[in-house]
């Protein structure tokens, strides 16, 4: 009798295309397992939408499997241990995951491999982070070459089926999903995710086949938040339900401009990661060192700019797009691309508060919070990553929501502001502004120029 095959499920909360899975099946019996870690990312513990969408998928994972007749095992408490003891318990020798990148993921997958047989496989980027390489053999900084030498290095994609297992005599000991406590209910705020997602493999296929329908319209839609013109993969492609080759080989043979843009958005998730693979403490910290001398209102420095930082995460700015934005994030756990954009610069422009507290905000409440990509977007924002994004560089959120026409996007998040004409709904004048609304934080030009004069006393002070 072939020995169980442990198969750790991490973010690949899936049954196609799971090379892990695929492998374990064909080796021996195989006993699925999600350990619940809490400790191991320390203060990147799971944030509550984050947690909310992790139970749904978990309990879609566990019906898929369920259809083999194949029981997911829940354990709780630090990986290596869990998974050494449950191989000892079930007399099992190998462990078969798919490589994470988070730098705690790392560690675990580095401890683990030292007690057990830990056999690892790509799966969840287009490459694998860190194997696209310049000539010399150096990594991508930039975007742009990054895209172009990944797009050479790709190869043909032939997703795997669902295999077919073979059950061990016996299922271990398992916690049960409700005790872990991962939905909220003092106070149950998921009402809006609830109505907003299909959690689960399944729903990420249907999401595929719709927009795969509606591709070659991305490069226009996808800037306009009052319209759905996007994917809303991302929480999806987060949690692996879906494999970014899945959704390339979907769109394989349709051409066009919109199919293009898409597939570049698609690399930059690569690229997020592969920036976190050569620096994993990226999400943490201004890669620019120099700002670090830039004197941000920020609430650990005792300025008493909580409120700021409140009515931004509140959605009370008085900037109807930002507002909109900060709303609909907090409802359904996601936001629109193009005002994620505009809301972190708000905030780290206009507000001058360092991006670090947005980011955070974001990873608690984004369904897609995602240690990489978040990261990577917000020190773009900023100015102070990698890349040659300029701080200097200000984004007008008023004449960015007409430029994008987020007219009905703002009436349905900003209600208060519904009856308002599509010329007026961008920037009320104080007369037609409702009581209800908060007024504006700061002017434009008010906190353009605070801003640019906090960069200017960092140049001198350097
Ligand atoms: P589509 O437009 O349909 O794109 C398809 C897929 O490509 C997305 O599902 C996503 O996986 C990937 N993608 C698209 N844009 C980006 C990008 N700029 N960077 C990396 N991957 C991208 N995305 C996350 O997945 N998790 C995050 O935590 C996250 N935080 C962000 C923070 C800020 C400040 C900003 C500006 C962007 C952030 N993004 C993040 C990127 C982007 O906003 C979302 O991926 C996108 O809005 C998801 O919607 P969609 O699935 O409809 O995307």
């Amino acid at each position: 009798m072939p020995k169980p095959q442990i198969v750790w499920f991490r973010r690949d909360l899936r049954l196609r295309d799971q090379p892990a899975l695929y492998a374990a099946a064909q080796r021996g019996p195989i006993i699925p397992v999600y350990v619940l870690d809490d400790e191991r990312a320390g203060d990147r513990k799971l944030g509550g939408a984050s947690r909310w969408w992790l139970h749904h998928s978990l309990e879609s994972l566990a019906t898929g499997l369920a259809r083999h007749n194949a029981k997911l095992t829940l354990l709780r408490g630090d990986c290596v241990e869990k998974l050494s003891e449950l191989a000892e318990a079930v007399g099992a020798e190998t462990v078969h995951a798919i490589s994470h990148y988070e730098p705690w993921w790392r560690k675990a997958e580095e401890e683990l491999a030292d007690r057990l047989e830990l056999d690892l496989y790509d799966g969840n980027y287009l490459m694998p982070p860190g194997s696209v390489t310049t000539g010399s053999g150096g990594t991508y900084k930039i975007f742009t070459p990054f895209y172009k030498a990944l797009q050479k290095a790709l190869p043909t994609f032939d997703p795997l089926e669902e295999p077919s297992f073979t059950l061990p005599d016996s299922w271990p000991q398992s916690d049960r999903l409700e005790d872990w406590d991962l939905l909220p209910t003092k106070p149950d705020w998921a009402a809006g995710l609830r109505k907003t997602w299909e959690v689960g493999e399944g729903a990420a296929h249907e999401k595929l086949s719709y927009f795969s329908d509606i591709a070659s319209d991305y490069e226009k839609g996808r800037n306009l938040p009052s319209v759905e013109g996007t994917s809303r993969l991302s929480p999806h492609l987060h949690w692996g339900e879906i494999s970014p080759a899945q959704v390339w080989k979907a769109l394989e043979g349709k051409r066009g401009q919109g199919v293009e843009v898409f597939r570049s958005e698609l690399i930059w998730r690569d690229f997020a990661q592969n920036i976190l693979f050569q620096f994993p403490h990226y999400p943490e910290e201004n890669y620019r060192e120099r700002y670090d001398g830039l004197e941000w209102r920020n609430p650990n420095r005792g300025h008493l700019i909580e409120e700021d930082l409140k009515a931004w995460q509140q959605g009370q700015t008085g900037y109807p797009i930002v507002d909109a934005g900060m709303r609909q994030l907090w409802a359904t756990g996601w936001m629109h691309n193009r005002v994620r954009m505009i809301v972190a610069s708000f905030l780290i422009k206009h507000l001058l508060i360092d991006w670090r507290h947005g980011e955070k905000w974001f990873w608690d409440t984004l369904v897609d919070a995602d240690y990489a990509s978040n990261g990577t977007n917000w020190q773009w924002v900023s100015g102070t990553g990698v890349d040659t994004q300029l701080y200097t560089r200000i984004m007008a959120p008023l004449s960015q929501s007409a430029k994008f026409s987020a007219e009905n996007y703002i009436r349905e998040w900003v209600p208060e502001l519904a009856h308002l004409s599509d010329e007026d709904i961008h920037d009320p004048s104080a007369e037609k502004r409702p009581e209800s609304y908060p007024e504006r934080l700061i002017e434009h030009t008010e906190g353009r120029e605070r801003a640019l004069n906090a960069y200017k006393a960092m140049k001198a002070a350097e």
